[in-house]
């Protein structure tokens, strides 16, 4: 990739949730910055040029098994 995106802004990462979750888990950067990861803990999505992708047939299922918090 040879452009330099803009990192995410917070705020922006705010408005965004998990297309996967019943309940609006937020999302956070990976440390790479090139994907979002629930805090569900069970989908990646990819970054594309900075640009979220928050489709599910786009997500990585990380762990099926994880439990979203506050869900018994
Ligand atoms: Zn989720």
């Amino acid at each position: 990739m040879s452009s330099n995106p803009q990192p995410l802004e917070p705020w922006f990462l705010e408005l965004l949730a998990c297309p996967g979750c019943e309940q609006r888990h937020p999302l956070t950067l990976s440390e790479s910055s090139d994907a979002l990861l629930c805090k569900c803990g069970r989908y990646s999505f990819p970054v594309r040029d900075g640009i979220p992708v928050l489709l599910l047939e786009e997500a990585t299922l990380i762990n099926a098994d994880a439990k979203p918090e506050g869900v018994a």
